[in-house]
């Protein structure tokens, strides 16, 4: 298998597909070496992309300068899914501490959320920030019942629910009840729909379990209403996604990336040679999908730019000026 695979072999249901994908579009291998990888983040700061190696306990950065995959930082408690936030600073799941964290610029953390009215959290999975500051995140149980994937623990609040933190007074609220495992989430990009995966058809006897994207209605910046399912994703499960500036939705399966539109129809797909584990949007021009799979990294070369992507922070103060 050579290290670029041309989309050649993608599944076109639906022609707009074509326009999203940039002309000479291949899926990269860029690195890997991780047991289990999730998680990817693009730093416009750093022109690098972070992602996690969950049971090597570990996060891996890969540089677009060098182009070489480095260990970040080591001994990280159970890592999963992150997010950028409005400063630039990453947020952060971690299965092991059961909490969802900020890494502030002095190298401290801060615990954004580890409890919901006096009981522990599951294992929260992925997470975005909002760009009112407030932070959502998924709280499956994986991390305290996949051997590997964290510490054997008791679900405290009897359930698996998505939270939402307040931007003001750090209040945790419990804001998605209806999905069996909430794992991957984002945002429409005028951030008035909420999409949640639910992935418990993962490790479920064949045909169990759910494998789809259900969208809900954010009112007031803080509720979650009129919950219904947008795409069903197979085979395999959307662990996690991300929707692009034109509200397409580009999610894992087990062998490709799925893209549908922002009413559900199934666009298409683009084959991966791994299970694709989680996506972000990223690259100097926002319009590069890297795609994280168990071993490593991949990338794809689109035509759209991710949805509420931050620039660096150099360059947004030029293009105020
Ligand atoms: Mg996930």
């Amino acid at each position: 298998m050579t290290d670029v695979q041309l989309a050649a072999s993608m599944v076109v249901d639906d022609a707009r597909l074509l326009d999203l994908l940039a002309p000479d579009a291949a899926v990269e291998r860029l690195g890997g070496g991780a047991a289990w990888s999730e998680g990817p983040l693009y730093l416009p700061d750093d022109d690098a992309v972070i992602w996690s190696d969950i049971p090597g306990k570990r996060v891996l950065r890969w540089t677009a300068a060098t182009g070489e995959v480095t260990v970040d930082r080591e001994g990280v408690e159970y890592p999963n899914g992150r997010a950028v936030d409005g400063q630039g600073r990453v947020v952060e799941c971690s299965h092991g501490e059961r909490a969802v964290l900020r890494l502030e610029s002095d190298g401290r953390t801060t615990v954004l959320a580890a409890g919901w009215q006096g009981r522990r959290l599951n294992s929260p999975n992925d997470v975005v920030v909002r760009s009112d500051g407030s932070v959502w995140f998924s709280d499956p149980a994986y991390g305290i019942t996949v051997p590997g994937f964290g510490y054997p623990g008791e679900r405290e609040y009897g359930d698996n629910w998505v939270f939402r933190v307040d931007p003001e007074d750090g209040h945790v609220t419990a804001v998605v009840l209806d999905v069996e495992d909430p794992n991957g989430l984002a945002f429409s990009p005028d951030e008035t729909v909420l999409y949640v995966s639910d992935t418990s058809a993962s490790g479920a006897p064949t045909g169990t379990g759910n494998h789809h994207i259900r969208a809900y209605d954010v009112v007031d910046g803080r509720q979650c209403k009129n919950g219904r399912v947008v795409a069903e994703v197979s085979p395999g499960v959307p662990d996690g996604f991300r929707v692009d500036g034109l509200g397409n939705i580009w999610t894992s399966s087990q062998d490709s990336v799925q893209v549908f539109a922002p009413d559900g129809t199934r666009l298409g797909s683009v084959p991966v040679p791994e299970v694709v584990t989680n996506v972000c949007f990223g690259g100097s021009d926002g319009t590069t999908l890297f795609i994280g799979t168990p071993t490593g990294l991949y990338r794809l070369a689109t035509s759209v730019r991710g949805a509420g992507l931050r620039a660096p922070r150099t360059a947004s103060v030029t293009a105020d000026a």
